[in-house]
C-alpha cells in the first residue's frame, strides 16, 4: 500500500518537490523506483541533542533490530505487533527512568541496601494517548503500572487541509497533579502532539511534567514541539531523515502505523 503511495506521489511529481532534505535521499533499487532512503548520522544525531537538550533517542543498538522488522513491508501482522510491543516496552521504561526518584534503606533477605524508588505512586502517572495509534502504548504501560490513569483524546487530520481537527477527550479530573506520559507512536508535523499538549495544559497540567514518547520522529515535528513548549520532554527510538511533505509521512518510515498495528489494512495489501 505504501509503496503504492510512493508510487503515486512520484507520478503526481510531489516527491520530488516536497521532500524535505531530499540530499538525504541517495541511489534507487535499479527494479523499482523507489528511493533509498538514509538515516542520520552519528553527527547529526549528537547536533539534534544538543539542539534540544530534553529530547532523548534510545540508544541504537536496543532498536535497531526492533525498528528494521517493524518497517519491513514484508513483515505481517503478528510480527509487527509483537516488535511494535517491544519497542514500546523500551521507550515506557526509559521514561520511567527519568522519572524522580526517592531513596531509602530497605531489606534483601540477607541485609539492607539503599533503594531508589520511584517518588511517585501508580496513581500519579497519567498515560494519555492521542487516538487512534496512542492506544498501542496502553497494554505494555498497564503491565508496567498497573494502577496508571489513562486519558485520551482523539485528534484527526482533516484530509483536506492537512491541519489537525479536535474531536473528543476523558483526563482524568486530577490530571493537573499527575506526572503525563502522552504517547503517539509516530511524529510527523507535530500538529496533533502539539494540540494534546494544549489540551493537557488547558488542564493545568505543567510542561515538565508532561514527557511525550513517540517510535519514530523528524526533525520538523521535534522542532515545533520544543519550540512551542520548551519544558517537555521527548523520547524517541528513531529520528527519520525525511517528512514527505504532501502526505506527512515520515520516510523510509513504517507506513501508516495504525492500520498496520490494529489490522485494518488488508492482510496482503502491504505487499502489493
Ligand atoms: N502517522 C503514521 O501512521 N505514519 C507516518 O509516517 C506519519 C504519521
Amino acid at each position: 500500500m505504501f509503496r503504492n503511495l510512493i508510487k503515486l506521489g512520484g507520478c503526481l511529481g510531489l516527491l520530488s518537490s516536497s521532500t524535505i532534505m531530499c540530499n538525504q535521499i541517495r541511489g534507487k533499487n535499479d527494479d523499482d523506483q523507489l528511493p533509498h532512503y538514509h538515516f542520520l548520522n552519528d553527527h547529526d544525531l549528537q547536533k539534534l541533542q544538543k539542539k534540544h537538550t530534553n529530547l532523548s533517542i534510545i540508544e541504537r543498538s536496543y532498536t535497531e533490530h526492533i525498528l528494521s522488522v517493524i518497517r519491513d513491508v514484508q513483515t505481517d501482522i503478528v510480527d509487527f505487533r509483537k516488535n511494535a510491543d517491544r519497542l514500546i516496552r523500551i521507550l515506557i521504561e526509559q521514561a520511567i527512568s527519568q522519572i524522580e526518584k526517592k531513596k531509602h534503606i530497605k531489606q534483601s533477605p540477607l541485609g539492607y541496601y539503599d533503594a531508589h524508588e520511584l517518588k511517585f505512586q501508580d496513581e500519579e502517572i497519567c498515560f494519555v494517548s492521542i487516538l487512534r495509534s496512542g492506544n498501542a502504548f496502553l497494554i505494555e504501560a498497564l503491565k508496567v503500572m498497573t494502577g496508571a490513569s489513562i486519558g485520551q483524546i482523539l485528534i484527526q487530520r482533516n484530509e483536506e487541509t492537512s491541519q489537525p481537527s479536535y474531536f473528543f477527550q476523558k483526563l482524568p479530573q486530577n490530571i493537573k497533579d499527575q506526572q503525563v506520559i502522552l504517547v503517539d507512536p509516530m511524529l510527523a508535523t507535530g500538529g496533533s502532539a502539539s494540540m494534546a499538549i494544549n489540551i493537557l495544559k488547558h488542564h493545568g497540567v505543567k510542561e515538565e511534567n508532561i514527557t511525550f514518547l513517540t517510535l519514530v520522529s523528524c526533525e520538523q515535528g521535534l522542532s515545533k514541539l520544543f519550540s512551542e513548549y520548551p519544558k517537555i520532554k521527548i523520547i524517541t527510538a528513531q529520528v527519520d531523515p525525511i517528512l514527505l511533505k504532501d502526505i506527512n509521512y515520515l520516510a523510509p518510515g513504517i507506513g501508516d502505523f495504525g492500520d498496520r498495528y490494529f489490522g485494518t489494512v488488508k492482510r496482503n495489501q502491504a505487499q502489493q
